[in-house]
């Protein structure tokens, strides 16, 4: 599992990929990351073609065959949508997963094996259990 974190800059929304906090690559303002709590996204399926994750539609890069990415958050409501990279950003779909970061919930594991073939070829994420995440390396 990737020890790099990926985040949005609070400041000027560009998008973050880190070790830790640090200062943001484009305005530069020193961000602290959020410690409330983490999104973390398994890519198991290997259908050898680009994705790209969208939390609350906002875009946070690729996620790479067998890649594990970790989003830390601050407590709120959630929606994550993985789908094929499509510089259209209409022909391929995704089904997300909504939840709610809550200190009562803190860790939010994520999947990505099923897509649904066709013409608009749906990547389904579902919630999984910390089992099914690859191990720290
Ligand atoms: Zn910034």
């Amino acid at each position: 599992m990737s020890k790099r974190f990926r985040f949005l800059c609070p400041q000027c929304g560009a998008y973050q990929e880190v070790k830790g906090n640090g200062p943001c690559w484009k305005c530069h303002v020193e961000v602290a990351l959020p410690t409330d709590g983490l999104i973390l996204i398994y890519r198991k399926s290997s259908v050898p073609a680009m994705m790209e994750i969208l939390l609350n539609g906002y875009d946070l890069g690729c996620l790479w065959i067998k890649e594990c990415v970790q989003i830390p958050v601050q407590y709120g409501h959630y929606n994550v949508v993985v789908k094929y990279l499509d510089k259209v950003m209409t022909k391929y779909k995704g089904i997300g997963m909504e939840f709610d970061i809550t200190p009562d919930n803190r860790i939010m594991y994520l999947k990505v094996e099923r897509v649904i073939p066709g013409y608009t070829a749906t990547v389904v994420v579902e919630q999984a259990t910390p089992e099914e995440m690859p191990p720290l390396q």
